[in-house]
């Protein structure tokens, strides 16, 4: 049998790419994942479904004793019968994470620890704000202290002495006992101007960032009632968060959430970007892409791929479509010969990159109109062969042929909406409100709007193009924005503008 092992992996504040490399190693690996509440659903979704998960509350008690330990005896057992626990716990196990008691139990019964490091939340809400947590000029220590202490055990915070640190204060649990907290640093002569700034659910899609002074910061937490949790950052570094050029302005998506209805195994480069402008995404495919009806078609095409002038891909699908029939043939680039290659767009050029083909042409307009135009200068009749899916536009084909070229068309994959949301996706989707929907293509358009039915209308809709646009306008819908350029970058851009736009003057 296996020998069990516990790693106590620090998950970071909350956004799954502020994991280490061997945090998301351990999730991988692991057996059991024993997570607390502050750990978000995005870090656990890095877990294979099939693994167990034992959500655990933060202050763990089984009526037995301390509640560290009595996590600790849990983890043992798990480990015993020879699995890989991962306990999991927000930001680093080594701060505020009770790590002496939950090793104790494991350590007792021979079974080997590891600590995988994780970025504190005071690490974290110090490049959110754009502030630094030690400054040769104005901060040579930095103390982390909980404000949760302060409530029963006044004792335990030597305010005088904390007061007297030539540094900066990072206040954890301190949102429910901010009054407390404060009021002891002011008495023992802590200035009342000292740069306060708050960071409420750092790296979370609704990460607020505010500053304020010690002497406000009681009032301030009262009146905008920031969530927890919540890090305060005391002392004079606080003070460059809301200068300009910080970053405190710069998640135009911030807070906002999107729905990504790209089918699955795409639309991962627009996940990311929307995390990057601050939003938070939620995949709902509402199309499904699969082998077309029949290969032959393509299978004949390849095998004669050097006896056309031009291959032109109408997306990334086709290009993975093609290659793959390509490799089955037992045949690689070569069987090309001197066949040029064109995309459509950035995205299908990309795809052909990584296929390892260079792309001869891309037309300014991401469509098929951009094709046909960049094909004007051709005078002699060329031999063409499109890619594309089972369905879409004609008008590549019906264009070229009238100006005198012969065009092949072959599927390389198959587009379908999906039917149905299933209960979980619809839950999903329900449990809090939507700002945004992203509709990246015609057929996207019209099974969106047969998904979602009447909310939609109450959704911000972000088109792709003017071909997109054009297929909700069938549906009745208008779209909110519609993106400069056919890319993902693109549209988030667009959404991130109207955000701008229409975001109330900052206070
Ligand atoms: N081990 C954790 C701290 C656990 S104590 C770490 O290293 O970050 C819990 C406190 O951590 C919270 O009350 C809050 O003060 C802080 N905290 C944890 N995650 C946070 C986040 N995403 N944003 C702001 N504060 C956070």
């Amino acid at each position: 049998m296996h020998r069990g092992r516990v790693l106590f992996v620090g998950a970071g504040p909350g956004d799954p790419a502020l994991l280490t490399v061997r945090a998301v190693e351990c999730l991988r690996h692991a057996n059991v994942v024993v997570y607390d509440t502050l750990v978000p659903t995005e870090v656990l979704d890095i877990v294979a479904p099939t693994v167990e998960r034992l959500p655990v509350p933060r202050d763990g008690r089984d009526g037995n004793g301390d509640p560290g330990e009595a996590i600790g005896r849990l983890l043992a057992g798990l480990a015993a019968d020879g699995r890989t626990v991962v306990r999991l716990k927000g930001g680093d196990p080594a701060v505020f994470g009770r790590l002496i008691e939950e090793m104790g139990p494991v350590r007792e019964a021979g079974i080997p620890v590891e600590i995988v490091p994780g970025i504190t939340a005071a690490a974290a809400a110090a490049a959110a704000a754009g502030i630094p947590l030690t400054s040769r000029s104005a901060a040579s220590s930095l103390t982390i202290l909980t404000g949760h202490e302060a409530a029963d055990k006044r004792e335990v915070i030597d305010f005088e002495a904390i007061s007297n640190l030539p540094g900066t204060l990072a206040v954890y649990m301190g949102v429910e006992q901010v009054e407390k907290w404060s009021s002891g640093l002011l008495s023992a002569g802590k200035p009342a101007d000292t740069p306060v700034t708050i960071v409420s659910h750092c790296s979370w899609p609704d990460q607020r960032i505010a500053v304020s002074t010690l002497a406000q910061c009681a009032a301030d937490f009262a009146r905008h009632t920031w969530p927890a949790p919540a890090v305060v950052i005391v002392g004079e570094v606080a003070q460059g968060a809301a200068g300009p050029g910080s970053p405190l302005d710069a998640r135009p998506l911030g807070g906002r959430r999107v729905l990504n209805t790209r089918p699955s195994g795409q639309g991962d480069d627009l996940d990311a970007l929307i995390r990057a402008a601050g939003g938070s995404s939620l995949r709902v495919p509402t199309i499904r892409i699969g082998p077309p009806a029949l290969w032959q078609p393509l299978d004949n095409a390849i095998r004669q791929a050097d006896t056309f002038d031009w291959i032109v891909f109408a997306s990334a699908n086709g290009v993975r479509g093609f290659c793959e029939r390509l490799r089955k043939a037992g045949l690689d680039g070569r069987a090309l010969g001197t066949v040029r290659l064109a995309a459509i767009g950035p995205a299908t050029r990309q795809e052909l990159d990584r296929a390892g083909f260079a792309c001869d042409l891309q037309p300014e307009l991401f469509r098929s109109e951009g094709i046909v135009a960049a094909f004007g200068h051709l005078t002699a009749p060329a031999r063409f062969l499109l890619v594309r899916a089972n369905r879409g536009r004609e008008l590549m084909r019906r264009e070229l042929e009238s100006i005198g070229h012969a065009v092949t068309e072959v599927p390389a994959y198959s587009s379908e909406p999906v039917e149905s949301l299933d209960a979980a996706t619809t839950a999903a989707i329900d449990q809090s409100p939507v700002d945004w929907i992203t509709v990246t293509s015609s057929l996207i358009a019209g099974s969106a709007v047969r998904l979602f039915g009447p909310r939609i209308r109450q959704w911000r809709i972000a088109s792709l193009s003017p071909v997109t646009s054009a297929a909700l306008r069938r549906h009745g819908i208008d779209p909110t924005v519609e993106a400069g350029e056919a890319v993902t970058d693109s549209l988030v851009t667009a959404m991130a503008d109207w955000e701008t736009a229409h975001s109330p003057p900052s206070s």
